[in-house]
């Protein structure tokens, strides 16, 4: 952990956003939830979520910090990124860039900036590992990756308070997956999919809690529910899953889950 002091050789700034003449230098994220609700977001080692600039009471507006961050998205910048975790315990996170961003109300919050900064070259430490990683990411599709990144920035209210709702827990193994840092990774599955074929609806009665496991295991049709007796059906009945406890707290249109029988389960319902 490094103190103000010592992270100011990374940031030399005492906004989060610092820019000179439109053009990022460096930005401070904090995770630490003490004073404000709502606060930037690590994903995973290499992916987070970063609130821009100006108070979240009204709408945030063009900054010059968020201008830059914008133009930096662009260019294709890159830029070195602290961490606050705790009063005076900052921490040194490499170099960043922007890859996405999105503006509008979320969460209850007016419209506010969501930028989605990938990082491009870990402290020092963690260079040679973190380069083995980056060579197999080398033939990444990018349509992969706007899927990825419209799940992550545009995670809806319904999901977020699901996610709540079960601890952060999947509903199928009904285990945290614990990621070190903040809330256990779990994610939030439409059974009847939106967007186009399917059209489902963002609304709770459509929506399960999974891992990314068993989210895939029901994204690809390997798996269903019973919701009435609350238990997981397996493509193969010899799998463990198959009969074991479905965690439900909340209630599922059956209907959805029709659907997903009908037109994703890879199996045959009886
Ligand atoms: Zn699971």
């Amino acid at each position: 952990m490094l103190t103000w002091q010592e992270a100011r050789r990374y940031h030399n700034n005492q906004k989060g956003i610092h820019q000179r003449g439109g053009q990022i230098l460096s930005i401070c994220a904090s995770f630490s939830g003490e004073k404000r609700r709502y606060h930037d977001q690590l994903l995973s080692e290499d992916l987070m979520i970063y609130i821009g600039e100006g108070d979240l009471t009204k709408p945030q507006s063009d900054t010059y910090g968020n201008l830059a961050l914008k133009k930096a998205k662009e260019t294709g910048t890159i830029f070195p990124v602290i961490a606050k975790w705790n009063e005076n315990q900052y921490e040194y996170l490499g170099k960043w860039q922007v890859i996405d961003w999105e503006y509008s109300p979320l969460h209850g919050f007016p419209a506010h900036y969501r930028f989605l900064l990938r990082r491009v070259e870990p402290p020092e430490t963690e260079t040679r590992k973190a380069k083995e990683i980056i060579c197999s990411q080398g033939n990444f599709h990018p349509q992969k990756v706007s899927y990825e990144i419209e799940r992550i920035l545009r995670d809806t209210r319904v999901i977020q308070e699901l996610k709540v709702l079960y601890n952060y827990t999947c509903q199928v193994c009904n285990i945290p997956l614990n990621r070190g840092i903040g809330d256990p990774i779990v994610e939030g599955h439409h059974i009847m999919p939106l967007g186009k074929p399917h059209n489902g609806p963002d609304i709770a009665e459509n929506v399960v809690i999974l891992c990314p496991n068993h989210h895939a295991l029901f994204d690809i049709g390997a798996i269903t529910i019973d919701v009435a007796q609350k238990r997981v059906i397996h493509v193969d009945p010899n799998d463990s899953l198959n009969g074991s406890i479905f965690v439900l707290k909340h209630t599922i249109n059956e209907e959805f889950v029709n659907y997903h029988n009908k037109y994703i389960f890879k199996g045959s319902i009886w």
